[in-house]
């Protein structure tokens, strides 16, 4: 056997699966077909992340009534530092991987059975298999990417020039933050969403004030649109059908942010005995383990939600798991978005809770009365708690600092923190994250802010 464990994909998935292996003793190798890192830090988290933070200092500067400035972003070198930070995280992944001892293999893998792989001809024999091969954009009928003016988000991030005009087909997560970016830098921004909410399937307070800052913003957003594409010869034209009308809308770009499918092409599911569900997604446990015992699945590949946040983590798992340390995936996950005003959201809304028959109630924080939120400037947003049997079953955020704040009350989550003990816990003044202290405060007493 030449390998203990061999992963296939080298994004944030495969390599924590690889990593945590190697750490726990098994020979590992890792196979990716193009770059380290994957989606994530190639194309996806990092870059994204690049450009909507310099975008939103430069519009923060330019819109304070106290700072006199003309600041002006400089796109090329924002591009050049957004290449350098991508090429030194890339870097620092593969040289951890070789001081680990683990096996970098250039090249598309091919799955033989569950103990051969085949990568340029070669064989490689191994006792388990991790797919970790991530997934890629959909292009569907009404909405077919010609890699001219009908995008994908990466290609259409990553254009020397962005045109005037962009419509956005998707109101999700990646649908809002290149609505951001793209508006940030000072384009006519449309999205286009089917259902009836910005950001189907997240809390319905959080979703309203997000749409209510991008439209102040100058964004424009229909919901309930049910659209396509009707011509992409020059401009891009949509047949827009809402609820009590049609409308036709038009602009130079579209991207299409509305699904993406499991990447499978080449792992051989059926073959070796793997269960996929309906979507086509890799059916794995709280461990990871796939319905063949001696395979793995982590990240995209292995269903939702699609983040790097539970890529990592299930890559760490199915490590864990193969190095004979038991380990299972948390029960929450956090999800951080970068919209204008940041949003932190993790576990379940009152919906959900109530749902499940749990006698909940929810308790919401507006930001503005946090003393942070006023030396910054941003006292837009709010937390909402929602809190079962002394327990918090869900937080939704929407503020300035809301992506970190959240980390906090999900570690409380996780952890099985009551109320009553997080009365203990004090927050640094003046922080944000006082938001939190104030929430339990309000539910155990009464609001000292
Ligand atoms: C615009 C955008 C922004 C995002 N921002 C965030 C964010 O801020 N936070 C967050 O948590 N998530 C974010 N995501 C989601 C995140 O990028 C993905 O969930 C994450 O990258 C999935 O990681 P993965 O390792 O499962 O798959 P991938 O990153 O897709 O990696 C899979 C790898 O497998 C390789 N591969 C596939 N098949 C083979 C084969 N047969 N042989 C060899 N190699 C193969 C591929 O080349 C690829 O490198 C964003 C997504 C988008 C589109």
């Amino acid at each position: 056997m030449d390998f203990d464990v061999v992963v296939i994909g080298g994004g944030v998935a495969g390599v924590a699966a690889a990593l945590r292996a190697s750490e726990l003793g098994k020979r590992v190798a890792i196979v990716e077909r193009d770059e380290m890192g994957g989606e994530c830090i190639n194309r996806a988290c990092i870059p994204s992340k690049t450009l909507i933070d310099a975008v939103k200092v430069v519009n923060k500067a330019r819109s304070s009534p106290w700072i006199q400035s003309a600041a002006r972003l400089d796109y090329p070198k924002l591009n050049e530092y957004k290449t350098i930070i991508i090429k030194s995280i890339k870097e620092r992944m593969e040289a951890n991987l070789n001081s680990k001892g683990v096996k970098i293999v250039k090249g598309q893998a091919k799955v033989r059975t569950s103990g051969e792989v085949e990568v340029g001809g070669n064989v490689i024999t191994t006792d388990s298999l991790v797919l970790a091969t991530g997934s890629v954009p959909l292009s569907l009928p009404d909405f077919p990417l010609n890699g001219k003016n009908v995008l994908d988000p990466w290609t259409a991030m990553n254009l020397r020039e962005l045109p005037e005009e962009i419509v956005i087909v998707g109101g999700g997560v990646a649908g809002v933050e290149l609505a951001t970016l793209f508006r940030a830098l000072g384009k006519e921004v449309t999205i286009l969403e089917l259902m009836p909410q910005l950001l189907p399937g997240f809390d319905k307070d959080i979703a309203s004030a997000t749409k209510k800052r991008m439209e102040e913003k100058g964004i424009r957003i229909y919901l309930n649109a049910k659209s396509k594409i009707v011509s992409s010869e020059g401009k891009v034209r949509f047949l827009v059908n809402l609820p009590n009308s049609s409308e036709e809308v038009v602009g130079d770009m579209a991207v299409i942010t509305i699904g993406r499918k499991a990447s499978t092409e080449y792992v051989n599911l059926r073959d070796i005995s793997v269960e996929t569900d309906p979507r086509g997604y890799i059916k794995v446990d709280e461990n990871a383990r796939t319905s063949n015992p001696r395979v793995f699945a982590a990240g995209d590949v292995a269903g939702i939600p699609l983040s790097a946040t539970k890529a990592w983590r299930q890559g760490v798992v199915a490590g864990d798991n193969l190095g004979g340390r038991a380990s299972k995936m948390p029960r929450f996950i956090p999800t951080s978005i970068f919209a204008d005003l940041e949003i932190g959201v993790v576990g379940r809304t009152l919906d959900d809770a109530k749902k499940l028959g749990l006698d909940a109630r929810e308790i919401i924080v507006p930001m503005k009365v946090i003393p942070r939120a006023w030396t910054t400037n941003e006292t837009e947003g709010f937390l909402k708690l929602v809190v079962a049997n002394d327990k918090i079953e869900g937080a939704h955020m929407i503020g300035e600092g809301a992506t970190e704040v959240v980390n906090t009350v999900s570690m409380a989550m996780e952890l099985g923190v009551s109320i009553q003990q997080l009365y203990a816990v004090t927050f640094a003044h003046p922080t944000v994250s006082e938001i939190v202290g104030e929430a339990v405060q309000r539910l155990t007493h009464g609001e000292l802010y």
